[in-house]
């Protein structure tokens, strides 16, 4: 088998997974944050673990960078500047702007987490330096990319002011939770999942690529189920939360 079917057969099965995954989510909301309970094995740190499940994700990104023969394009080294600008902050800026030390992770969900963000950065990398197919300079020109990469910068923005937003509720050493206010949290109660959601659909058009259809899939996967989770715990959980509000799409989800 060469290596373009090898991968096509990955991402299906990838895909079948994250399909899977989204449907036993909306039963069994993933055990961190507010909805962190017992019985899901050992713990680690909040920091550590969060730093370890999301920077493996560049690091295995740059090495096929590396390995690849594409360090010559323009377009592989943006892509990869991309990643970085995601994950470089996710896992090394975002867990320390908490003012509080964060509830332990399960060490069972740090490794799923990694090995789904394995999973995304080995086939994006494979594809994107190796076997998918080279995007010269015409390609810079084309609407797929300006729209895409508009989204996922567009997305990015969002994802990080809602989460900042979340991060300033709390007084340094808080640990509760409360209602936020203000943006797009009139009308949904998780604007940072529907950035994060943008954001890689922005990076599937930008690079026309099917794993970047899979890692958009898998990420709405994982987040839709979470921002309905998370909507009901805050309806749930405080009596004046605002009626109109919805979970993650403004008058529809
Ligand atoms: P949450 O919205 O659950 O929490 C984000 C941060 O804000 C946490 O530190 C949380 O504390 C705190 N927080 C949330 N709500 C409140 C509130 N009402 N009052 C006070 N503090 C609050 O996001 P996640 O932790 O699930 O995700 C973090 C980031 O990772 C997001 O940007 C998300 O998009 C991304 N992500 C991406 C995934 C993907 O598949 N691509 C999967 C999962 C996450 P605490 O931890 O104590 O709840």
């Amino acid at each position: 088998m060469d290596d373009s079917r090898l991968l096509q057969l990955l991402l299906g099965i990838h895909a079948v997974v994250g399909l899977l995954t989204a449907g036993l989510l909306l039963r069994v909301s993933a055990p961190y944050g507010r909805h962190a309970r017992e019985g899901w094995g050992p713990q680690v740190p909040f920091a550590i673990g969060w730093a370890a499940m999301e920077g493996l994700s560049p690091v295995l990104m740059t090495a096929l960078f590396v390995m690849g023969d594409r360090q010559d394009n323009g377009f592989a080294w943006l892509v990869l500047a991309l990643w970085w600008l995601h994950y470089g902050h996710r896992a090394f800026v975002q867990a320390w702007q908490r003012r509080d030390r964060g509830t332990p992770i399960p060490l069972s969900v740090v490794a799923m987490a990694l090995l789904f963000n394995a999973v995304n950065a080995c086939t994006n990398g494979w594809y994107l330096f190796d076997v998918g197919p080279v995007r010269g300079a015409a390609w810079l020109a084309d609407p797929r990319f300006g729209i895409g990469l508009a989204l996922f910068l567009v997305g990015m923005g969002v994802n990080r002011w809602a989460d900042r937003v979340l991060l300033s509720l709390r007084s340094p050493g808080e640990s509760g939770y409360k209602v936020p206010h203000g943006g797009l949290y009139r009308w949904i109660s998780c604007p940072n999942y529907l950035g994060e959601i943008v954001e890689w659909i922005g990076f599937a058009v930008m690079t026309w690529s099917p794993p970047g259809v899979v890692f958009a899939l898998w990420t709405a996967a994982n987040l839709v189920p979470r921002a309905l989770s998370h909507h009901a715990w805050y309806r749930g959980t405080f009596d004046d939360y605002p009626p109109s509000r919805r979970a993650l799409l403004p008058g529809l989800l």
